[in-house]
């Protein structure tokens, strides 16, 4: 799939296959956006990508351009080849679920990027249970150095995006996140979740 753009609404999903050696950017259209990105081997769906070998292999918590995105099985997924954005990006938290938003003080009906990724690579006839752990971008959940996770608002103005190329034949889930609501005070995405695209060259 080559030259496509694919819009994603806030409070939604999208799912694309994407064969080796793609180039897609994931873009904040209008500027302080989570977007939960999920990525699964085309070929086996229960090779998926792996937080815990990105960060052992790559020696830091969250992955720079010119880093690789391992998969479950310690195969490059991804090479993370741009940012325009100021950063930070986040890969220590699970996607936003039902629980995540009762915790807050919402009803389990509040939109989340658990139920997200379900809906939207449910339109490619596949279902993965529970969900691949996520590469969380824009997210500001810098940890101090005592490892308490500081929640900031997202600092990605419109227009910003990250880049990568596909290392094998994947499927690619990006979830505009729904975390309308404030934490600590903090409203990570400025309290209302604003649309994402996919442009893939
Ligand atoms: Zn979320």
């Amino acid at each position: 799939m080559t030259n496509t753009t694919i819009d994603i609404p806030g409070y939604q999903g999208r799912a694309t296959r994407l064969e080796q050696a793609c180039i897609f950017r994931v873009i904040d259209v209008e500027g302080c956006q989570i977007a939960d990105m999920f990525v699964v081997s085309a070929d086996d769906n229960s090779e998926v990508f792996s937080p815990p070998l990105t960060r052992q292999t790559g020696f830091r918590l969250t992955p720079r351009p010119g880093d690789l995105l391992y998969s479950n099985r310690r195969r490059p997924m991804l090479t993370f080849l741009d940012d325009t954005s100021p950063g930070p990006h986040d890969m220590a938290f699970a996607p936003c679920d039902p629980g995540f938003y009762i915790d807050l003080g919402a009803d389990s009906s509040h939109p989340n990027c658990r139920d997200n990724f379900y809906q939207a690579i449910s339109k490619l006839d596949i279902h993965i249970e529970p969900p691949p752990d996520p590469f969380n971008l824009f997210q500001n959940t810098v940890p101090k150095a005592d490892g308490d996770f500081v929640v900031g608002q997202t600092l990605s103005k419109a227009g910003d995006y990250v880049e990568f190329r596909t290392e094998m034949d994947v499927i690619i889930v990006i979830t505009a996140c729904s975390v309308d609501l404030p934490i600590d005070g903090i409203e990570p995405i400025g309290g209302l979740s604003t649309p994402l695209r996919i442009q893939v060259d």
